[in-house]
């Protein structure tokens, strides 16, 4: 997932294999920089960064925040599963620059006012709340739902989320799929539509697919998905794929959410 907006460096939401389409189109003639919002450091979230090609270039530069490890720091961890023996080029042999830094409650990068906040999932997990000339984008892709049918939404998540133009959400699960894997850190399409609801969120984007799931399987989900977003109150209810792009905030300055390469339908 990425952020873009006409004014300012891109903001990368984790580091998934999306990455390396993205990173693909990138003009070679230009100078690579972002910031990028790492929510944990689980293989489907930074499996793109060691095939990201514009980070091979001396001048690019990367910004990057997530949260607190336990007993390490982040470039650390980072550097714990980027080494031999699972890939033979750490980040420091790369060329280009980057920066690690624990994301704190509230901060500010390139412009972009910056929230996070715990979430609860396996492991040290934040969600991040993205705002820029008043429009606003929340990111909670890993979610743990209290139990099956549960309607109950951590506080911290709630407060998040509050209002904000556009919540990008986990939503891996059928009712019948969470109630096999009722503990793998995530939750049902409709425990997503329960914490927009409950924050008071019109548009949501439905994330990180199980990879079980077929293009007619997402498509059938939309439907179903509508009619309960429309019935919880939402105005919409997206269900991200590869390429898509949500243009947000009023033309010029517009700051657009796109899912990029595979991101949305091959996290696990
Ligand atoms: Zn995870
Ligand atoms: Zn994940």
């Amino acid at each position: 997932m990425v952020l873009e907006c006409d004014d300012a460096d891109p903001v990368v939401f984790d580091l998934g294999t999306g990455l390396r389409f993205w990173g693909l189109d990138w003009p070679p003639s230009v100078p690579f920089a972002a910031t990028a919002l790492v929510s944990h450091l689980h293989w489907d979230h930074v499996q793109g960064l060691p095939f990201f090609g514009p980070l091979h270039q001396a001048d690019s530069k990367i910004d990057v925040f997530g949260p607190a490890q336990e007993g390490r720091s982040l470039a650390e961890a980072v550097d714990g599963f980027m080494c031999p023996p699972y890939f033979p080029v750490r980040v420091t042999d790369l060329l280009g620059s980057f920066t690690f830094s624990e994301a704190s409650k509230s901060f500010v990068t390139d412009g972009y006012s910056v929230t996070s906040a715990p979430v609860p999932h396996p492991g040290p997990t934040v969600g991040y709340r993205v705002e820029r000339d008043g429009v606003s984008v929340a990111y909670v892709p890993d979610h743990q739902q209290p139990g099956c049918g549960s309607t109950v939404v951590d506080p911290a998540v709630l407060e998040l989320c509050a209002g904000a133009d556009l919540l990008i959400h986990d939503a891996q699960y059928t009712p019948s799929e969470f109630a096999q894997k009722f503990d793998w850190g995530h939750c049902t399409v409709d425990y997503a539509i329960e914490v927009a609801r409950q924050a008071g969120v019109s548009r949501l984007a439905l994330f990180h697919h199980d990879p079980s799931h077929t293009d007619e399987d997402l498509d059938a989900l939309a439907v179903v998905a509508a009619k309960a977003g429309a019935a919880a109150g939402l105005s919409e209810v997206i269900v991200a794929s590869e390429g898509m792009v949500i243009s947000l905030g009023r033309p010029p300055g517009d700051l657009a959410a796109g899912a990029a390469g595979s991101v949305a339908s091959t996290n696990a």
